[in-house]
Parts: structure tokens; C-alpha cells; sequence
């Protein structure tokens, strides 16, 4: 009898029901539970419901839930304006202009909270010459919030307390079968907003899931339409590729999808430099290792890598016509930042970084006297020896470098003396002809 009875509830739990135009999926179909939401995540959907509001989880959050993948942030929707949010929530704020979200802090951990908005029907629509949507601020319904969402995937309710998925788009089926497929007709939600062609190259590189075919399919002929998206905007995306963790699977599919020249200046500094292909690949296949082994990587670092060939050409065409290797090295440096500036590729706030990391190159090759010690207490050190060691990889300089740096770092004081390099004798000569009285403009950061 209870065996029945069971066996009842049981077959009813697993039924995905329909509930308006919505699917909604069970527990005992999806299996996540509501014990993998963050702790601030929960709580917000636990608060809103209990103050009487509609309340998700939504977004990347619960795609990477299902595809047992660890989601980056828990981002909540709800039918509660952003006012009522913060009613809800004492230690919360509202940010964001074009579209206000509330943001709803605990501890370390910040929930970004947006309320259902719909997409603005096409003859209302602010859009510019090309179709690009300007504005998209109106609030809606959970029903419009899921159709202005860019793909299936991405476009689920999650509610912790019942623990069911809210589907309008069958996304739930779409992602169980690994397909990334937009919601509507790709061609006009590219026009909308063309950087959905670059959020489908980097989704399905990096969760590993195919592009469905008419998701795919437009974005040859409609890539052009990325001129026209605001830089900053572009540089935004081009990041979160190369810090996806999966960059290079990203810059494959890119160059797949004849996606690459002359969109992304960023980008083009890597299609550029045949020469340096094999020493920024190597660059990148170390960012995504360390981003998975949950280890820091600074956008800097990042720039200073893909920059890197450029620099060293330019620094070797100035050492060959006789300047000096450290005066060479600054106008080289310059040079390049120089036409990144011009073409708004790499944000300003890093050069100082890069070019610390790019200097102390020169001085990794200095194995004598006080100098190696002097380098050890540098705080770029691990930076610019991490960089070295991309540069011993790929082949520009010699191995032997790399481990006598990686013994010298470790070794005892009297190990250390013994590492130490006879000083040449030219260099000694000219180095007490002129003692360091006369440093090289602007060299006193980090070259000697
Ligand atoms: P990630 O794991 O990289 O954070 P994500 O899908 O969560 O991926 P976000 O940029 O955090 O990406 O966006 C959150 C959600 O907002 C998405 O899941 C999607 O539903 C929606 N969204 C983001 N960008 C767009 C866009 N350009 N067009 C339509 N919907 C979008
Ligand atoms: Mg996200």
C-alpha cells in the first residue's frame, strides 16, 4: 500500500508539468539542488518570496548547474522593482543606469538582483542605422524576461525553494543534449546586438557544448556589424574570452568562424605576428591552465604576453642599427603602447605593469655579481619570472636560463655564491668607467 502510494508521488514528481508557457522541470528530473545555490543567492530568493515577490535564480548560473559545471557568480530575477528590493534588503544598493540592479551584499559574497524586463516590441524599439537595439529598460514579466535572454541555456528559473526549472524555451532539453541555440530568429537578435555572436563563441567553447546549426549559421555574413558596437564594449568581451579560462579553444573558433581580422584590435595582435603565434598560444594555454587551477592571472601579464613579439621586433631592429639594449628597449615599449593607444586595444591602466615585466627581461640574463640578487627582491619578480619561463617554452631563450633561475630562487646563500657567473671582463671594465651615476631616462624602475 505505502509502496503505491510512493511509487505514485514518485511518478508524479518526475513529470514535467506546463504551467501557462512555461515547462516546469522537477527535481527528480535535473537533480540540482537547492544546497548547491550560494548562501547569499538563496537567501535573496528566500527574502523576496517570504516579502511576497517572484523570486529565481536565473542565468549562467543555473546552465552551469546543469552541465555540472561550477557557476562564477548566482544572479536572482524577480518581479520586484529595484526599490523593493532594497526594502527587502538593509545592506544592499542600486546601481547601474541604464538598467538599475540591485545589488545585495553578504559578507564577501554580492547577489546582482534584476528585475524581469521585456523586450522592446520592434516599432518602439530605439535601435541605430543597423538595427542595434539602444535601449532595452522596460520592466516585463518572468515570461518576457526569458524571451529577451540571448540563448535556450541561458534562459532557465531556477526556484531554490521548490527546487524546479522554469523553462519557456526549451532550454532545459537544449542544454542536457549539449546545444547553445539562440532564443528567436538569430539573424534579428544578432542585429539587436551583435556581440551575441561573441557570447556564442566563447559559451560554447568554454562549456563545451555545439552551436546549433541556424545559430551558427548568420554569423559570417552579419559579422561586420561588430564595427559598429562601442568599443569598450568589445574590449569587455574580447576579456572575458581570454579570461574564460578557455581562450584558446575561443581564438580557434574565432579563426573558424572567420570571426578574427580587423574586428578586435586586441585580437589582431595575435593574427599579426606569425612569429610570435607559437610564444602567445603558449601564453594563453597558460592562463586557462592556471584559471583552472583557481591560481590569479593579471590582465596585465595577459597583455604584456600577447604585446610581447611585437616589443621584441621592434627592440631587435633598434639593437641591430647600434643603440644600446635598454634605450632600445623603452622606444621599442613606447612605439608599440603607442599603436595600442591609437586603436583603444589594451586599457592604459596596465602599461606600467607591462613594461615592468617587459624590462626585467633584460635583466634575467644577468647571472653575476649583485644583480640576481637585487632582481629577487624586485616585486614584479615572480611576474617577470613567470614570463621568462613562457619565453624558455617557446623557444627564445634557453632553457638553462629558466632552471638557473628556478634553483637560484631556492637555493642556500652558499649554493646561491656558487651559481654565480664569472662577471665579463668588458662589462666590468665599463661599469667602472661609469659607475651608476648616470642612469638611462626613465630606466631607474627596473633596469639597470
Ligand atoms: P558567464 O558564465 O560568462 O557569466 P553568463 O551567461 O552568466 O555567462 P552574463 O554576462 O553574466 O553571462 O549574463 C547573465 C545573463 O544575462 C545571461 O545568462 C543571459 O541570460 C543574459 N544576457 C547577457 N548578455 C546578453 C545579451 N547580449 N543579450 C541577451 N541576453 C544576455
Ligand atoms: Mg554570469
Amino acid at each position: 500500500m505505502i509502496k503505491k502510494f510512493l511509487k505514485r508521488v514518485f511518478r508524479k514528481s518526475e513529470k514535467v508539468k506546463t504551467v501557462g508557457n512555461a515547462q516546469v522541470i522537477p527535481f527528480a528530473l535535473h537533480g540540482v539542488a537547492s544546497v548547491q545555490i550560494s548562501y547569499g543567492a538563496k537567501k535573496v530568493t528566500d527574502g523576496l518570496q517570504a516579502a511576497g515577490y517572484q523570486a529565481y535564480v536565473v542565468g549562467g548560473a543555473v546552465r552551469d548547474l546543469l552541465l555540472d559545471k561550477t557557476p562564477k557568480d548566482f544572479d536572482v530575477a524577480t518581479d520586484a522593482t529595484p526599490e523593493q528590493v532594497r526594502r527587502v534588503f538593509r545592506r544592499s544598493r542600486i546601481i547601474g543606469r541604464r538598467f538599475r540592479l540591485v545589488h545585495v551584499m553578504f559578507g564577501e559574497e554580492v547577489v546582482e538582483v534584476s528585475t524581469f524586463r521585456r523586450m522592446i516590441e520592434a516599432e518602439d524599439a530605439q535601435t541605430d542605422e543597423h538595427g542595434r537595439l539602444l535601449r532595452d529598460n522596460e520592466f516585463g514579466d518572468q515570461e518576457q524576461d526569458a524571451a529577451r535572454r540571448d540563448f535556450t541555456a541561458n534562459a532557465l528559473f531556477y526556484d531554490p525553494s521548490s527546487q524546479e526549472i522554469f523553462d519557456f524555451h526549451r532550454g532545459y532539453a537544449d542544454t542536457r543534449d549539449g546545444v547553445l541555440r539562440m532564443i528567436g530568429d538569430p539573424v534579428v537578435r544578432y542585429r539587436e546586438d551583435p556581440v551575441r555572436m561573441l557570447r556564442a563563441v566563447r559559451l560554447s567553447a568554454k562549456l563545451d557544448i555545439k552551436l546549433d546549426v541556424a545559430t551558427a549559421a548568420p554569423i559570417a555574413k552579419m559579422k561586420d556589424l561588430l564595427d559598429n558596437v562601442p568599443e569598450a564594449r568589445l574590449l569587455d568581451e574580447v576579456l572575458k574570452m581570454l579570461l574564460s579560462g578557455h581562450s584558446v579553444e575561443c581564438i580557434q573558433q574565432l579563426r573558424k568562424m572567420d570571426l578574427h581580422h580587423g574586428l578586435l584590435p586586441l585580437l589582431d595582435v595575435i593574427w599579426e605576428q606569425p612569429r610570435g603565434e607559437k610564444f602567445i598560444m603558449l601564453a594563453l594555454r597558460n592562463t586557462d591552465d592556471r584559471l583552472r587551477q583557481d591560481k590569479t592571472v593579471s590582465p596585465a601579464f595577459l597583455f604584456a604576453a600577447l604585446l610581447w613579439p611585437e616589443v621584441r621586433t621592434a627592440w631587435d631592429i633598434r639593437v641591430k642599427n647600434g643603440e644600446r639594449p635598454i634605450g632600445a628597449m623603452h622606444e621599442a615599449m613606447d612605439e608599440v603602447l603607442a599603436k595600442q593607444k591609437a586603436r583603444m586595444a589594451i586599457p592604459h591602466r596596465h602599461d606600467a605593469v607591462m613594461k615592468e615585466i617587459w624590462l626585467l627581461q633584460q635583466r634575467f640574463e644577468q647571472c653575476s655579481g649583485q644583480r640576481p640578487f637585487r632582481l629577487l627582491e624586485h616585486p614584479r619578480f615572480r611576474a617577470g619570472y613567470d614570463f621568462l619561463l613562457l619565453r624558455c617554452a617557446s623557444g627564445e631563450v634557453d632553457d638553462e636560463l629558466g632552471l638557473w633561475w628556478d634553483e637560484f630562487q631556492d637555493a642556500s646563500s652558499e649554493r646561491r655564491e656558487e651559481m654565480l657567473q664569472p662577471e665579463k671582463s668588458a662589462e666590468k671594465k665599463r661599469r667602472r668607467r661609469k659607475p651608476r651615476s648616470k642612469p638611462t631616462a626613465g630606466a631607474s624602475a627596473s633596469a639597470e
